[in-house]
């Protein structure tokens, strides 16, 4: 579906992307050094401490989300540490049931309670038996308040995080249905997706978790926190780099900066360079690897990703201070925090019947995306990682040189094949 992000190459636009980005590689470039780290125990010999990470092993298809990795790399392993899934499932959770608990953390804000006929129409789990789309949507059918849900869901920590996600969303149709239909809709991509996350961030926060009897016995030592942010960070923070990466790659073809004769090579390029990772083997031109990404085969932006990972922790600041949250950011809970429900309701309500950057003044009182709320939610671990550096204990950066990328000029067998063909044909059959 088109926004108005899909128009997002002007330059002043690009230019907030990359000073967001500047802002942020300093935190990213410690957590992947960790994570590198970490992954270099797992797997000896397969992993350089100066070199990028190779991509295959983070067990995400791009590297975005490295949840897969948490029980693995997580450390102070002595120390318990959040496990939803298997406190939702000592708890009997259904499916359905982590739709009602994000339900009621939103109607504990004052907001809106999902009508009865989304519990009839949604689907929260796969149908046995029937081929299905699972992508987790959240749909507005624009007939007043019919919202529903389509998810495969499993009863997960993952998920768990997804469903508050999705919920964002319908919560957001909601709120701006009384809207005449051309307002009803995001202001800029970054909102609806950034609204989601950030209710993710305040469901999952571990406050917020013991109070709804998920999790028990976490005191917030320094490690406990350490152990949620590292973990936090898994989830959140290797999108921007790959989006940033990605998008960068798209707007040089687009303005053919990057020609046909070597799409996979600056693919590969660019995301050694601000992802750190690299491919688990040699590419070539053979390949067309950016096309494996939905949103290049459907051309469809991204952009918007990189700044919903921003803007969610800008979101969940205003919220927290709203809900007098003086803590630690990771710490904020604002289950029934009135106030908190009245300032989200200005970012919900508006829908786009205002450009989004007054609707981001009446909500945060500035007129752009900051990455400031989102370095302040990590500060603890970045403090925790910067000790471990100035103690020789890690080390940051990596190399691109040779980052799996052969430059052997390619050309495809079958040309190979009639070029032969046409050589005996001429020469031997029938010569001249
Ligand atoms: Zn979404």
């Amino acid at each position: 579906m088109s926004d108005r992000s899909e128009a997002m190459t002007t330059a002043e636009e690009r230019r907030l992307v990359e000073q967001l980005w500047q802002e942020l590689k300093p935190l990213y470039d410690l957590v992947h050094a960790y994570i590198r780290q970490q992954m270099a125990q797992m797997y000896p010999g397969h992993v350089q401490l100066d070199q990028p990470i190779p991509l295959h092993l983070t067990k995400d298809l791009f590297g975005t989300m490295l949840t897969y990795l948490e029980h693995d790399i997580i450390p102070f392993p002595d120390i318990e540490g959040i496990d939803l899934g298997p406190a939702m499932k000592r708890k009997n959770f259904t499916e359905e049931n982590i739709f009602q608990y994000a339900d009621e953390f939103f109607v504990a804000l004052n907001l809106t309670r999902v009508p009865d006929r989304f519990w009839n129409l949604s689907i929260f789990k796969k149908i046995p038996n029937r081929h299905m789309a699972c992508h987790p949507t959240a749909f507005d059918m624009y007939k007043y308040d019919d919202v529903r849900i389509r998810m495969c869901t499993s009863v997960t920590s993952r998920d768990f995080y997804v469903v508050h996600h999705e919920m964002g969303h319908i919560q957001h149709y909601l709120q701006y249905k009384n809207l005449s239909f051309w307002f009803r809709r995001s202001p800029h991509g970054a909102f609806s997706e950034g609204i989601g996350d950030a209710i993710a961030l305040a469901a999952m926060s571990p406050t917020h978790l013991k109070r709804i009897g998920l999790l028990e016995n976490y005191a917030s030592s320094k490690e406990e926190n350490i152990k949620f942010l590292v973990s936090q960070a898994l989830s959140r923070l290797f999108l921007p780099p790959y989006a940033y990466a990605l998008e960068l790659w798209r707007w040089s073809v687009y303005n053919e900066s990057i020609l046909p004769s070597e799409y996979n090579k600056r693919y590969w390029d660019l995301m050694c360079q601000y992802q750190g990772m690299k491919p688990p083997e040699v590419r070539d031109e053979r390949y067309f690897d950016a096309g494996t990404k939905l949103h290049i085969a459907f051309d469809l932006t991204y952009i918007k990703y990189f700044l919903a990972h921003v803007f969610q922790f800008q979101i969940f600041d205003v919220l927290c201070h709203e809900a007098g949250n003086r803590g630690p950011l990771h710490l904020c809970d604002l289950h029934g925090s009135v106030a908190a429900g009245k300032k989200l309701k200005v970012l919900l309500g508006l829908g786009s019947s205002k450009p989004w950057e007054d609707i981001l003044e009446e909500f945060a009182g500035v007129k752009t995306f900051s990455a400031k709320s989102c370095l302040k939610y990590f500060q603890p671990l970045r403090d925790y990682l910067e000790k471990l550096v100035a103690e020789g204990q890690l080390n940051v950066g990596w190399k691109c040189e040779n980052n799996g990328f052969s430059t052997r000029s390619f050309m495809p067998t079958t040309i190979w094949l009639i070029l032969i063909l046409k050589f005996i044909l001429s020469n031997i059959f029938f010569p001249l």
